[in-house]
């Protein structure tokens, strides 16, 4: 796991059922201290992480259930697999399916199996399961990209306000210019190969027209460069280059698709940067995991340090560790293990909770259940171990699952005070 002082955390995570268990809740709540003899009492920091209502930074659209794109639930439980048979029978030998589908089951009072929780999902309808997931959730505001396009029949933003008090959206950088540049061919097949310096030009101007139309309604900027060519950003990319680059995507077949174009995707990358300093909106950069087209080797964030140190964006506010995707897919084990990490060093201001939900109204339960969980386990060794007092665990869990965010997404406006 890579950790700066730098960046700030994205995360989300994982179920400790046991802990909820009355009896082992009781047992779990009374632990000694690092310091010998002494007893603390964890109910305090319990309440506290039960009650906070949290602040999703980073989730993705419901889609309807006669989309094209779902292949039945058992899809919430892989990453990225589509028509994958063995992969969806693979999904349900996981801890995470095990554990996960119990979770289901109880919340919607059925049988524990995937027949029983889809045939109630059926009856019930998208309306009555979100619903029903959102309030076990208890978000009180979730900022939500929407620029996953390989979808059909997705409820866009408005829809997702009826089930939480508040949504705000990132805007994925590279689909904006996807969108132009689908503009863009339109342009060069009826102009006759109008001059591409020309629709550079143009590009930029309708990047940053978007960008300022919707300035005031997008909570932070959010790149994938990762998925085209990796996180190592070219940043002397010379506008030849790029123009290059444009020329040869323009003549390529249809479906219009950034990957390969290295030179055109550091550009646009160095274009949002910018926009990003201009109105000041943070900037996610997805960093690992996620479906095949991902090159795990290139999308790691040490690719990342020389935009890091480039002294033009030193005042970016960048998002890029984000293990979002992994959580609610790992072992309990592996959360409390992965949330440990990142507070062996990143600083608790900087740590936000997040589930990375997409599709499945229950990813976002289960990522909103587990987190608050795994973060209390975790928060108590700290007290066990002596690296915080119970009080400071208790404003450390407050900070995590909202106030960090509210502040750094500057989205203090909205009623989402913890
Ligand atoms: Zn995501």
């Amino acid at each position: 796991m890579d950790i700066s002082l730098l960046f700030t955390v994205l995360f989300a995570v994982l179920i400790l059922s046991v802990l909820f268990n009355s009896r082992a809740t009781a047992i779990e709540e009374l632990e000694y201290s690092a310091e010998e003899g002494e007893k603390m009492d964890f109910s305090v920091l319990r309440k506290a992480v039960e009650e906070v209502e949290s602040v999703d930074g980073h989730c993705h659209n419901i889609v309807a259930f006669d989309s094209n794109s779902v292949q039945g639930f058992i899809q919430a439980f892989t990453v990225g697999a589509f028509g994958d048979a063995e992969a969806f029978a693979f999904a349900q030998q996981s801890l995470s399916f095990k554990r996960s589908l119990r979770d289901i089951a109880k919340l919607y009072g059925t049988g524990l199996s995937l027949e029983s929780v889809e045939e109630y999902r059926r009856v019930s309808g998208i309306q009555s399961i979100t619903s029903t997931c959102f309030k076990a959730a208890r978000f009180s505001a979730i900022l939500m990209d929407d620029g996953i396009d390989m979808m059909d029949k997705v409820y866009d933003i408005e829809w997702h306000k009826t089930f939480a008090p508040f949504v705000g959206r990132i805007l994925r950088t590279e689909r904006v210019a996807e969108k132009i540049l689908e503009q863009v061919r339109y342009l060069h097949t009826f102009t006759f190969n109008m001059h591409i310096p020309l629709l550079v030009k143009f590009s930029g101007f309708r990047f940053l027209s978007i960008i300022v139309t919707v300035a005031n309604e997008i909570y932070a900027l959010k790149s994938i460069a990762a998925y085209y060519g990796g996180l190592e950003i070219n940043l002397n990319v010379a506008k030849t280059d790029a123009e290059e680059d444009l020329r040869q995507l323009l003549n390529a077949g249809k479906p219009l698709f950034l990957l390969n174009y290295k030179s055109l995707v550091s550009y646009i990358f160095l274009q949002s940067l910018e926009v990003s300093l201009s109105y000041d909106l943070p900037m996610q950069i997805h960093t690992g995991f996620g479906d095949k087209l991902l090159d795990l080797r290139k999308s790691n964030p040490l690719h990342f340090r020389a935009v890091l140190e480039d002294k033009r964006y030193s005042k970016c506010r960048f998002v890029y560790l984000d293990f979002g995707l992994a959580i609610p897919k790992l072992s309990v084990h592996g959360m409390i293990s992965a949330v440990k990490d990142l507070l062996n060093l990143a600083p608790l201001s900087k740590v936000m909770f997040s589930t990375d939900a997409y599709t499945f109204p229950e990813t976002f339960y289960l990522g909103a259940k587990n987190s608050r969980e795994v973060v209390f386990s975790v928060l108590r060794d700290a007290c066990i171990n002596g690296d915080l007092s119970l009080p400071e665990a208790v404003e450390a869990a407050k900070d995590i699952f909202a106030r960090n965010a509210i502040r750094f997404y500057n989205i203090s406006s909205a009623k989402v005070v913890p």
